[in-house]
């Protein structure tokens, strides 16, 4: 099988840890599920007939401390963009991001790499929401037609459709 190596980002607090948790484990307990430190777990996901087993990094609380986190960048084949739409703030930061990734894991092509812009949190009632897919969508379109999804970690919703779409798109590439 193939071995990919996913980079999850974005702010602290938009759901990162839960994604994984829940991708890897099936689970959602935002309580018992902290780490310190960059961590990685790996799971196996089957895209087209084929395995490849992902290994995905988190940040896990390491937002603040870019010396921390950056160095694992590098060899990444995948990046998931995360913010919450429940968070302006973080969505506004998916361009620091983005652009700390480009650097630190020396992307040649930033049009072309494939990232997946996730939007977590979508299980918030829409009168909280603060960013619309429609202006998420438009973001994704405007830096290189990067996959868009809107995720709960905490109901299941396209959780596991992100990471076949990262996937996909690294089979693109
Ligand atoms: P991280 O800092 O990006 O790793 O975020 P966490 O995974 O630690 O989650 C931050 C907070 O958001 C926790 O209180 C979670 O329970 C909550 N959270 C995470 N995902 C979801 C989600 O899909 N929906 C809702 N409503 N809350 C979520
Ligand atoms: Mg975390």
């Amino acid at each position: 099988s193939h071995l990919l190596k996913v980079v999850l980002l974005g702010d602290g607090g938009v759901g990162k840890s839960c994604l994984m948790n829940r991708f890897v484990n099936n689970q959602f307990d935002s309580e018992s599920y902290h780490t310190i430190g960059v961590e990685f777990l790996n799971k196996d996901i089957t895209v087209k007939g084929e395995v490849y087993t992902l290994q995905i990094w988190d940040t896990a609380g390491q937002e603040r401390f870019r010396s921390l986190r950056t160095p694992f960048y590098r060899g990444s084949d995948i990046c998931i963009l995360t913010y919450g739409v429940d968070d302006r703030k973080s969505f506004e930061n998916l361009n620091v991001w983005k652009k700390e990734f480009v650097y630190y894991a020396d992307v040649k092509d930033p049009t072309t790499f494939p990232f997946v812009v996730v939007g977590n949190k979508v299980d918030i009632p829409p009168n909280e929401q603060q960013i619309t897919t429609e202006e998420a969508q438009l973001w994704c379109n405007k830096n290189g037609n990067y996959s868009f999804v809107e995720t709960s970690a905490k109901d299941a919703t396209n959780v596991e459709k992100a990471f076949h779409m990262a996937v996909g798109n690294w089979v693109k590439m």
